[in-house]
């Protein structure tokens, strides 16, 4: 599954499967951090409301229990100066509630860097910085050059970072199970090995019986079988401990995320038993999204992962491989998250979040609540609430899409290091995708 899951005694089902109809006010489908969340706030602010939650695996199945562990301030897409601040703000909210709710997911707040390694991805950081709007650069952190960095962490052939606060650390399947537990303490009836086999107005389907609600809540990302998201895969790896006098090499100390900011991006975490984990996106799209069934990287991923691992620590080029695994994203066609929920049909949905769901997953919950609960609030009011993508092209025309568009990015950054100048691929790239 994953070494999340693994190193706390592995993913089980402890909750029994439907076993015959029901009727409730909330029906929500998938028990990642999408569903649990919107779970726990819809009892917690309406105890009277009967909310039950249908999982075709067990809770944290997902990429819930296989992530980068990012509790980022940040959305994909280009959100405006609005939903920005409350993506931000959505860290603490979120380290509120999981405080509140008594759950140890190994959380500290330390930021997160954007680690430049040659002199064009530095470059890029900083136009970056500069091309946003006052009030989002004042937000989005701030340059750090390689010596103040190397107080932080100390990175191979480093020039500089983009630091910012808004990020803390995490154990993805830690949340994961401790969201399901404090759900059921609230009261959501949980049912575990139960697949729905489709979703009408009002009514959920499974093999064994109907769940008949007022709300059918869509929380399945990028399981969902419609074409509305598509399911993206990345890949992690996660080393052996750390000797300690790597660890002194290194510094890591104050265990903010890295990012090595090339456009074939990689997501780090120091893990609170002194490894490194390392992420990234590796074979992207299988054909009619087979990637989402895959339980392990491919072996050309997983030499890639450890390489780049390698070259920005070259300290700990003899510490072991420990474990491998992959997940897969909901990515919609113009890779821009949303929320909605139609009362007319009582169908909801929330995903979309491209890699960055961990945060966006507590902020979509609160906004479903709010929805649900018909209270127009100032989550309400965020501009990705009724946003709708494009639907995907079927396949052939997508998996070219999807395979050209990481192609490109890989191009881009090969011809970046060649050259010392930016690349016309990764803006072709982003133009393909629809960014
Ligand atoms: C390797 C990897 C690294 C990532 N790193 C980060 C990161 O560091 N930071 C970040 O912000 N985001 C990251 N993401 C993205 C983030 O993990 C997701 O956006 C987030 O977990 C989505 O949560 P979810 O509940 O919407 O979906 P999921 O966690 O995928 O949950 C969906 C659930 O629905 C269930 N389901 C599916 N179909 C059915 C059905 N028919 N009936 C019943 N149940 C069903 C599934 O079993 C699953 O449990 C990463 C993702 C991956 C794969």
């Amino acid at each position: 599954m994953s070494f999340w899951w693994d190193s706390i005694g592995g993913l089980r089902r402890t909750r029994d499967p439907l076993g015959g109809p029901l009727e409730c006010d909330v029906a929500i489908v998938g028990g990642g951090y999408t569903g649990l969340w919107t779970a726990l706030e819809l009892r917690r602010a309406d105890p009277s409301l009967d909310v039950v939650l249908l999982e075709r695996e067990a809770c944290g199945f997902g990429a819930s229990g296989r992530n980068g562990g990012w509790l980022l301030g940040e959305l994909a897409g280009r959100p405006s100066e609005s939903l920005d601040a409350a993506i931000r703000a959505t860290v603490d909210e979120a380290i509120a509630a999981i405080e509140r709710e008594g759950i140890d997911c190994d959380l500290v707040k330390g930021g997160t860097l954007s680690v430049a390694v040659d002199p064009v991805n530095e470059a890029r950081l900083q136009s970056d910085e500069a091309n946003l709007s006052e009030p989002l650069m004042a937000q989005r952190g701030s340059w750090i050059d390689a010596d103040e960095l190397a107080k932080r962490v100390r990175v191979a052939g480093a020039r500089g970072a983009l630091f910012d606060d808004a990020c803390a650390r995490i154990q993805p399947a830690k949340l994961a199970r401790g969201l399901a537990e404090a759900a059921e303490r609230a009261g959501v009836r949980i049912f575990e090995g139960t697949e729905v086999t489709s979703i009408e107005p009002h009514v959920a389907h499974t093999a064994a019986a109907d769940v008949r609600a007022r709300w059918v809540v869509r929380a399945t990302e990028g399981y969902s079988p419609d074409g509305v998201v598509a399911p993206i895969s990345s890949s992690m790896i996660a080393t052996e401990p750390l000797p300690a006098d790597a660890w002194e090499e290194i510094g890591w100390q104050g265990c903010e995320t890295m990012m090595g900011a090339a456009h074939a991006y990689t997501y780090l975490q120091p893990t609170a038993d002194g490894r490194i984990a390392i992420g990234g996106r590796g074979t992207p799209y299988r054909w009619h999204g087979a990637n989402a069934r895959m339980e392990r990287p491919d072996d050309r991923t997983i030499a890639s992962l450890r390489a780049r691992l390698d070259a920005l620590f070259p300290a700990i080029a003899g510490v072991p491989t420990a474990a491998a695994w992959t997940g897969v994203l909901g990515v919609s066609r113009d890779w821009t998250p949303a929320v909605r929920a139609d009362p007319a049909t009582g169908l909801a949905f929330a995903g979309g979040y491209v890699g960055e769901g961990v945060a966006a997953a507590n902020l979509a919950g609160r906004t479903l609540r709010d929805l649900i609960l018909g209270h127009d609030t100032e989550l309400t009011r965020l501009d990705w609430v009724g946003h709708a993508s494009p639907r995907w092209e079927p396949d052939p025309l997508r998996w070219i899409g999807i395979r050209g568009v990481y192609m490109l990015y890989r191009a881009a950054d090969r011809s970046e290091a060649r050259s010392g100048k930016p690349s016309r691929w990764a803006a072709l790239a982003g133009r393909i995708a629809g960014r």
